[in-house]
């Protein structure tokens, strides 16, 4: 095969080089194992995970990271040359490989880009993919914009969507300002579906500060003792709750308390800059102690567990394409992603997805998620929703400030806190955007909020990521995986 690499940015430029914390595998058997690796997969995605992927994703898991070790990627061991393994909020075991203390992605990210310019016949940097070039019911390329903003046609055999998450559909962010749902919204165009994109993954802790994306205040720190306090210093929820648990807590809090942010307090914890170097130096940089200092933290937009609907092995319901990574809907994640599963996710069913283009595969098969959409046997059923077209770009506002607008506006109605009204003023608010927005990356924005607030809209029930306020309950009736077209 030759393989070219089409990306908007610098090819380092993505959500894979600030990732954190890690790459959760089975390295170690006993007392681990993959069923328990499973389990705690299954329990974190709150009855919606395909367990057939799940069982793909641990199983392959161990494997593609000891591939990844012999690519070059340097993960930090023991003096004894063991690898170190960390223990992430909902995993039962310490099975988290890390890299540079907390630069884990940075590290895999070098790999591969190294992997990459070695081997790619093509890599075509400040390259924007526009939409898809469907031809004959079959995915033929891409339309995209050059670096001189020229539109052009890449044409390919295959077309893999790997462009990442859409946090920037948020005020307040984790994801860096690539993160913008182009693939979610390329192939919403072209009539593929997506499910599961109501999942809106929030990350508790991020630093509270202008700068963006915002760092990441890591569950390791409350795993280690950092206590959660509101406006008045009170404590308010048990820090080692589940991420959903404790940014629903802190969200009504700041609402009670006409506040922005909450306070982690580190104060107590001993050799704060030994143990999190990485952190300490991101709160060092905005003038802060941690060791005298409580942190300004509010929830940040972290991770979308849906997107493009795959089979096992990448092939989404339009023969041609295929989608891995954090674009992709494997099924693996379900109502709510596990800690550290993202990038194993991808180091996965990525190489699937060249396995079965290899192979000489063309279209989907009904396994995992994708049988939803085929209906062939799913353990949890497809309910179809049909997707009422965005309305079209009439006009032309600055680009930035209608990024800026269209994040308030999501950020106030589809955020960690939704209900039917706020979901109605959120759609309303987008379709106004759109109007105006010729920027394609707003656009995007745009398109990837409206599936959002619609399967968020429909979804009536709480459950994972997704609260809805006049829906509190988790309801049997919602054991479906909402499909979008
Ligand atoms: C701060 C932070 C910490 C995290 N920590 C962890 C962790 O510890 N463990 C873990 O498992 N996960 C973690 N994650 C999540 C994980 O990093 C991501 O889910 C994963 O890296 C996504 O990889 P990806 O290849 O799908 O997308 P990305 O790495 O985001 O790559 C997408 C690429 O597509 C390009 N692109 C997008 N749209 C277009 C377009 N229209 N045209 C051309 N190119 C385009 C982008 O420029 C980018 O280069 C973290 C995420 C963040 C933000």
């Amino acid at each position: 095969m030759r393989l070219g690499v089409l990306t908007k940015a610098e090819l380092v430029q993505s959500a894979t080089r600030w990732a954190q914390g890690g790459v959760a595998a089975v390295l170690a058997e006993d007392p681990d194992s993959t069923d328990l690796h499973l389990a705690d997969t299954l329990k974190a995605g709150a009855g919606l995970c395909d367990v057939d992927a799940v069982r793909v994703l641990v199983d392959e898991g161990p494997g593609r990271v000891n591939e990844l070790i012999a690519l070059g990627a340097m993960f930090d061991r023991d003096p004894d040359g063991a690898l170190q393994l960390a223990r992430e909020g909902g995993h039962s075991h310490a099975r988290v490989v890390h890299a540079g203390g907390a630069a884990t992605g940075a590290e895999i990210e070098r790999a591969l880009v190294d992997a990459v310019r070695l081997t790619a016949a093509a890599v075509m940097e400040h390259w924007f993919a526009v939409d898809l070039i469907v031809e004959g019911g079959r995915c033929r390329g891409v339309v995209a914009l050059d670096p001189s903003g020229a539109r052009q046609e890449v044409r390919a055999a295959h077309t893999l969507l790997a462009s990442g998450g859409a946090g920037q559909l948020f005020s307040v962010t984790t994801n860096p300002e690539q993160s913008t749902g182009d693939g979610l919204a390329m192939a919403v165009r072209a009539g593929v579906p997506v499910a599961d994109v109501e999942f809106m993954q929030f990350h508790p802790t991020a630093l509270h500060h202008p700068q963006m994306p915002r760092p990441l205040l890591s569950e390791a720190l409350r795993g280690h003792g950092a206590l959660l306090r509101d406006s008045d210093g009170e404590r308010f929820v048990d820090e080692l709750a589940s991420r959903d648990v404790v940014a629903k807590a802190m969200t009504a809090r700041m609402l009670e308390q006409g506040t922005d942010h909450l306070w982690l307090d580190a104060t107590g914890l001993e050799a704060f800059d030994e143990r999190f170097p990485t952190i300490a130096a991101a709160v060092r940089a905005i003038g802060l102690d941690p060791t005298h200092d409580w942190l300004p933290i509010a929830p940040a937009a972290h991770y979308l567990s849906g997107g493009v609907v795959t089979d096992l092995s990448g092939a989404t319901a339009l023969p041609g394409l295929w989608a891995c990574g954090e674009v992709a809907c494997t099924g693996v994640h379900g109502a709510n992603r596990l800690a550290s599963n993202s990038l194993l996710e991808g180091m996965v069913f990525a190489p699937r997805v060249t396995e079965a283009i290899e192979a000489g595969r063309e279209s989907p098969q009904p396994t995992g998620a994708m049988r939803a959409v085929m209906g062939a046997g799913a353990e949890i059923p497809g309910r179809p929703l049909t997707l009422p077209p965005l309305p079209p770009t009439c006009g032309a506002d600055d680009a930035e400030k209608l990024r800026a607008r269209l994040q308030r506006i999501m950020t106030a109605g589809a955020g960690v806190l939704r209900d039917a009204a706020s979901l109605d003023a959120t759609a309303q608010g987008l379709a106004e955007v759109a109007d105006v927005a010729a920027d394609p990356e707003v656009r995007n924005l745009a398109e990837a909020g409206w599936a959002l607030v619609h399967a968020a809209r429909a979804r009536e029930e709480s459950r994972g990521a997704h609260s809805r306020i006049d829906f509190p309950h988790t309801s049997d009736a919602f054991l479906v995986r909402l499909v979008l077209q």
